[in-house]
């Protein structure tokens, strides 16, 4: 039974579904078997960052609502052997309830060595539905104020759904950043006002927007290396 992580962060445009689609590649690079379940009803990109979104035909409510199996709504990324992705509802409106997410995710994630959810922004339904058949949660945070309030009110929540096991990954950060006017002086107040241990630090990268429209990032540029060592971590090998 593969492990399962929803990757979240409370504020939306922080990185979340970046995040999500890097470290699947990290973890697919590493020789994992790793589906992606996108969440973000209406406003999933998924499809677009792993390359399926022109041959997408079923997605997460097809399989919902039983027009497809799940095999149908599962397509292989072209830019890593190993690397799945099942694309978010296209209409906001065709939420999962929890109870279908606690069915589904478990028979999927039979299949693989990592599921990674992602999920949309906000702590209303589709949190909470996202959530709902996770063993851990990824908190992605950027490194200002309010990215890491929002990150800190997701913990409190992660915590009544009952992940415990809860990382913090700072994503934009850039050694300029805390030399210009901002809330946190550090990366270690940026930490302690989330609540959440770190697990990686990933910088802000202009090969990551490039990557959006062209596929993969060059292997060794700095956001690509973090992620790397993000999937090492999520495995726990170090
Ligand atoms: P969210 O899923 O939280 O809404 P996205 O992953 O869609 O956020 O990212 C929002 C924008 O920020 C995208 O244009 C993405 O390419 C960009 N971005 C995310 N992380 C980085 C980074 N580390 N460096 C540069 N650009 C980034």
């Amino acid at each position: 039974m593969g492990a399962v992580t929803v990757i979240t962060s409370g504020k939306g445009g922080v990185g979340k579904s970046t995040t999500t689609a890097h470290t699947g590649l990290a973890l697919a690079a590493r020789g994992r078997r790793v589906l992606l379940l996108d969440c973000d009803a209406g406003l999933g990109c998924l499809d677009m960052l792993l390359g399926v979104s022109q041959r997408r035909v079923f997605d997460l409510s097809d399989v919902v609502s039983g027009a497809a199996s799940p095999a149908k709504a599962i397509y292989a990324s072209p830019l890593m052997d190993g690397l799945f992705l099942m694309p978010a509802p296209l209409h906001e409106e065709d939420l999962v309830s929890t109870g279908v997410m606690q069915q589904l995710v478990p028979a999927l994630a039979r299949h693989y060595d990592h599921v990674l959810i992602d999920c949309p922004a906000g702590l209303g339904t589709g949190f909470r539905s996202a959530c709902a058949a996770a063993d851990r949660a990824v908190v992605v945070s950027t490194p200002d104020g309010v990215s890491a309030a929002a990150a800190a009110k997701v913990r409190g929540q992660l915590l009544e759904v009952g992940i415990t096991e809860q990382r913090l990954a700072i994503n934009r950060f850039s050694a300029a950043f805390f030399r210009q006017a901002h809330f946190f002086s550090d990366l270690d107040a940026v930490i302690d006002a989330t609540g959440i241990q770190l697990i990686a630090v990933i910088p802000e990268d202009s090969a990551l927007r490039a990557a959006a429209v062209t596929g993969l990032p060059p292997k060794d540029c700095p956001a690509a290396l973090a992620f790397a060592r993000l999937a090492l971590r999520l495995e726990g090998r170090n």
